[in-house]
């Protein structure tokens, strides 16, 4: 085809693809058209024929290695030029490896430019309703949307991941405060302290408090509704309303599959007489306000299992809670069978909680109707409940026992007065609640020394990439796949997505870069084992003991066991290593990847 002919991509690149698809299609059927092993033959027979094929040969090597080059360099590799025909046959794999990584980034990046991926222009799909039946025949439910919006993006704090720095504390106001913001701070105290430590450890609880008082009903379930608050508007309309009240009920639901901290996507907000359901999303960066209440000491929170709560208060919000009563702890001072909110709202208000939302995507926008009907279920009871608890406390406290409601507020403030902290990833000893070291306790595996520093060079590949790129790790890489890839240690991309199944989108964006860390992994221990002057007869079982120190509790330590499998030596391929081994591992998967049919031109050649 004359070069005129050729439409300008620029003005036409329908056209453009269209005719350089004909060219490849002729010069492919073209190359088919001399069965390979009639080349010698074609090239001896006429010298022209000879030259051209050279130069075309010549010329195809130098647009490979020129695309190979402007590939390496993107990825910021170092590859070495095709010398020649034999060398694209053995090095093919690699090369592959590269365009692969960078077409999955060139299409995840051709989303995000084309707005697939911005706020406005993002369709989420109807959320699902996905039914499971189990074996009690109990049907679950779990709510959630294909292509929900990442939150994130609206946040005015930006999220910060790295454990180098440390948390930011997000209070800069402080009601109810009988000691100045920060008046404890000590220098060298890296940390900041709990700005209400002093306020929660010298509350002045209203008497009524320990008194036994006729219950106060709550209002019928089915005829009242929430009013959802997702304006500053309605908060602060809201906030006018809470006015008065002793009581407050709160509970929060969260989302932490798409995010590496994790955030808050609703707080309940239950009086008396109204439920509100806020959109902590939509409210984020104005909820600091409610600490007009939440710190009001003679204002009451009652929360269920308060915990998790009190730590995305602080994170999300810069909220603090002075006078918690958390519900969780009568049901083990009372001695109750069990101590689930769901217990409580069937014994004291003959409620069926439904918890088949727990675990729904909370991020979902407009949030669906039995969501928001479950949500404020959580709070709606609570303060009767509490009304319950509280009687049968100041019931059954005797002058031994001492007063079993304080005991409980006791309780509840030890929950009230932790703090917010980024968890730092401890690569050398694996400690902390994500660290490997917990993860080795539970799978309990028994893995060669090999196996054990790959295990610990993807766990720690996997904390980075979560942080980097705000997820949490089990949607990066979840433990069976991660396990799958120590247990048969792939040294090639293909090898990689071949372990996991479905692979996890991050995963098949890094293949190669998780192939090479595991290379490398298995490379040092290999050296390491040897300069240990392994033997080969060597082939005993040894028990190592590891001590891991419960981050919480300071003090205690546990211990376990792991069982590290000594081999033979000669189970470890050190010929793995060895380049010709390589590549001759590279040309077998090469030859595996050459389909009879291609993509681009189907089975037509
Ligand atoms: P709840 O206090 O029961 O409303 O739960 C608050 C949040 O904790 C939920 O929105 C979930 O994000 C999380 N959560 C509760 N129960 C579970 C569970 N069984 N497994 C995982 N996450 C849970
Ligand atoms: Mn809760
Ligand atoms: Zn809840």
């Amino acid at each position: 085809m004359a070069s005129q002919d050729i439409p300008d991509p620029i003005k036409d690149f329908k056209g453009y693809q269209g005719s350089l698809f004909k060219s490849l299609v002729a010069a492919t059927a073209a190359a088919n058209s001399i069965p390979v092993e009639e080349w010698g033959f074609f090239r001896s027979l006429d010298r022209q024929f000879a030259k051209d094929v050279d130069q075309a040969g010549a010329s195809s090597l130098a647009i490979g290695n020129a695309l190979l080059q402007q590939c390496a360099v993107d990825c910021g590799l170092t590859v070495k030029s095709f010398d020649d025909i034999d060398d694209v046959v053995e090095r093919y794999g690699a090369a592959t490896d590269v365009c692969d990584g960078l077409l999955e980034k060139a299409d995840h990046c051709l989303d995000e430019i084309s707005g697939k991926h911005t706020p406005e222009n993002f369709k989420q799909d109807n959320p699902e309703v996905t039914q499971i039946a189990t074996k009690d025949k109990l049907e679950y439910k779990f709510l959630h949307a294909n292509n929900v919006v990442r939150p994130q993006m609206k946040f005015k704090d930006p999220v910060n991941n790295s454990s180098s720095v440390p948390f930011e504390r997000k209070i800069k106001y402080k009601p109810h405060a009988l000691v100045p913001l920060d008046s404890t701070i000590v220098a060298e105290d890296k940390s900041l302290p709990h700005p209400y430590e002093y306020e929660i450890e010298h509350i002045e609880y209203p008497k009524s408090m320990f008194t036994v008082t006729e219950p106060e009903m709550y209002k019928p379930y089915d005829t009242t509704s929430p009013t959802w608050v997702d304006t500053e508007e309605a908060l602060l309309d809201m906030m006018k309303r809470l006015e008065g009240h002793q009581e407050l009920a709160v509970d929060l639901e969260h989302h932490n599959y798409r995010s590496y901290q994790g955030f808050t996507c609703l707080m309940q907000l239950s009086t008396r007489d109204q439920d509100f359901v806020i959109d902590t999303l939509e409210l984020r960066d104005k909820l600091w306000m409610l600490n007009e209440y939440f710190a009001n000491p003679e204002i009451v929170k009652v929360l269920h299992g308060a915990d998790s709560d009190i730590v995305w208060l602080q994170r999300d919000f810069g909220l603090y809670i002075v006078n918690l009563f958390d519900t969780y702890f009568p049901t083990k001072v009372l001695d109750f069978p069990h101590h689930s909110l769901a217990y409580l709202l069937k014994t004291y208000c003959n409620f069926d909680a439904d918890k088949k939302y727990q675990l729904a995507d909370w991020r979902i926008r407009p949030l669906p109707q039995e969501m928001l009907e479950y949500a404020r279920s959580d709070t709606h009871f609570l303060l009767y409940i509490y009304d319950r608890l509280r009687n049968e406390l100041l019931e059954k406290s005797t002058s031994e026992d001492g007063n079993l409601v304080k005991i409980c507020l006791q309780r509840s403030n030890e929950v009230a007065l932790q703090k917010y902290e980024k968890e730092v990833y401890d690569a050398e000893n694996g400690l902390g609640p994500g660290g490997w070291k917990n993860m080795l306790i539970k799978w309990k595996y028994a893995m060669n020394p090999q196996q054990l520093a790959v295990f610990k060079a993807l766990h720690s590949w996997r904390d980075h990439t979560a942080r980097d790129e705000d997820e949490s790790w089990r949607y990066v890489l979840p433990n069976h796949m991660l396990m799958a890839l120590v247990e048969r240690m792939p040294l090639d991309s293909s090898g990689v997505i071949g372990c996991c199944n479905p692979c996890p989108t991050l995963v098949r964006m890094n293949a190669q870069a998780i192939a090479y860390t595991i290379q490398q992994a298995k490379m040092n221990a290999l050296q390491t084992t040897k300069e240990q002057g392994f033997k080969e007869e060597t082939a005993e079982s040894t028990k190592i003991e590891t001590s891991t120190t419960a981050a919480k509790n300071g003090s205690v330590t546990t211990t376990m066991q792991v069982q590290q499998v000594k081999r033979n030596a000669s189970d470890v391929d050190p010929s793995l290593f060895d380049l010709k081994k390589v590549k001759k591992i590279r040309t077998e998967t090469a030859a595996k990847l050459e389909k009879k049919t291609s993509a681009l031109f189907g089975s037509c050649l």
